[in-house]
């Protein structure tokens, strides 16, 4: 299926002369979006049934520092959020930058290091952080996707109280310096922002509890976990650099429950940075999140296909990721 017909089928649904076509329609198909032997009917058919599902609805999306990388995915990624909005979909996204922040750290000789897929947070790193997230990164998301056709503000989850921590304790007793653990969402803003029309694009760099307002540095998946869960999302997607979760032998599994995942953790077949997406994925659909999918953020408009190629059930494209379940 030709990524043409479905963009095509978009503006039909954007300008809604696929109005017709309501969910309980499209539900009855089973094939592939992405099949080859897809047809023009059997996309839009898909795509409507998912759009209808989920338009009204808030869509929460970590957008990794690593799937970053590419100029070509990144100018992909924000049409995608632009797209969705179009379609009356909330979006909110999260975003990392860890390789912008390490090259910054490089360039002016401040050392880090990671303790269990966290960085080890000094206030000096922490304020290369700061400068690298809530400036350069945070600001071409937020114009890229206006630039294609959707309505963005970056903010930083220090900007009206979003993200409010507590210093986290890690449970190996590494003193992770000014790393936040998000106790307190300010869900209200959100929503506001979400209400005027506007995809609020998220610096993970946290303030304190009321009185305090340290800046924390928050690993942008526990940031998109947490707000996915406090704010009720209806889905969480975390985009990275991997094609989704491995086994031992570097295969994919489709799918991982709960108690799956923390066996995976016990017997370090997930370690490292997937460590955080998978518990914040787990956490999230724990507070009722009804799907949360970490993807290859390297396939062109990976957030397009996840999020409207699994048609009205909504259940990913099936064409990889894994989907994280109760
Ligand atoms: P991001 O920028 O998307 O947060 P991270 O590097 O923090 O990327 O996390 C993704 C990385 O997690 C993968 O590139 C991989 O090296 C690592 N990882 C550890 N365990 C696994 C696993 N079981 N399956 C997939 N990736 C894993
Ligand atoms: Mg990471």
């Amino acid at each position: 299926m030709k990524i043409v017909r479905v963009v095509a089928v978009f503006t039909a649904l954007a300008q809604g002369t696929l109005a017709f076509v309501t969910p309980r329609l499209a539900a009855g198909r089973t094939t592939s979006l992405f099949a080859e032997e897809s047809t023009f009917a059997d996309a839009a058919l898909t795509i409507a049934g998912a759009a209808s599902s989920l338009r009204g609805k808030t869509i929460v999306v970590k957008y990794g520092g690593n799937a970053m990388t590419s100029a070509e995915l990144k100018t992909m990624f924000c049409q995608d959020v632009a797209a969705l909005q179009n379609l009356g979909i909330r979006v909110i996204v999260v975003h990392g930058g860890g390789p912008q922040i390490n090259q910054m750290l490089e360039k002016v000789g401040v050392e880090s290091r990671f303790e269990g897929g966290m960085r080890v947070s000094s206030p000096e790193v922490v304020d290369v952080a700061e400068m690298v997230l809530c400036g350069a990164v945070n600001k071409e998301i937020s114009s890229k996707i206006c630039a294609a056709g959707g309505r963005a503000i970056g903010v930083s989850g220090r900007d009206d109280r979003i993200l409010q921590c507590v210093k986290e304790i890690n449970k190996d007793g590494y003193d992770l310096g000014n790393v936040g653990r998000v106790e307190v969402v300010n869900t209200a803003t959100l929503r506001q922002l979400l209400d005027c029309g506007i995809c609020p694009v998220v610096s993970p760099i946290g303030t304190g509890l009321p009185g305090d307002d340290t800046a924390y540095n928050v690993n942008a998946d526990v940031a998109a976990g947490r707000i996915a869960g406090e704010i009720k999302a209806a889905r969480v997607l975390f985009l990275t650099d991997i094609a989704g979760v491995l086994n031992k032998d570097k295969e994919l599994f489709p799918k991982l429950s709960i108690a799956e995942i923390q066996d995976l953790i016990a017997d370090e077949t997930i370690t490292g940075g997937m460590i955080p997406k998978v518990s914040f994925a787990t956490s999230a659909v724990e507070l009722g999140v009804q799907g949360a999918f970490i993807t290859d953020g390297r396939v062109p408009h990976a957030l397009l296909k996840e999020v409207l190629g699994g048609g009205a059930d909504g259940m990913g494209s099936g064409t990889g990721g894994t989907v994280v379940t109760l």
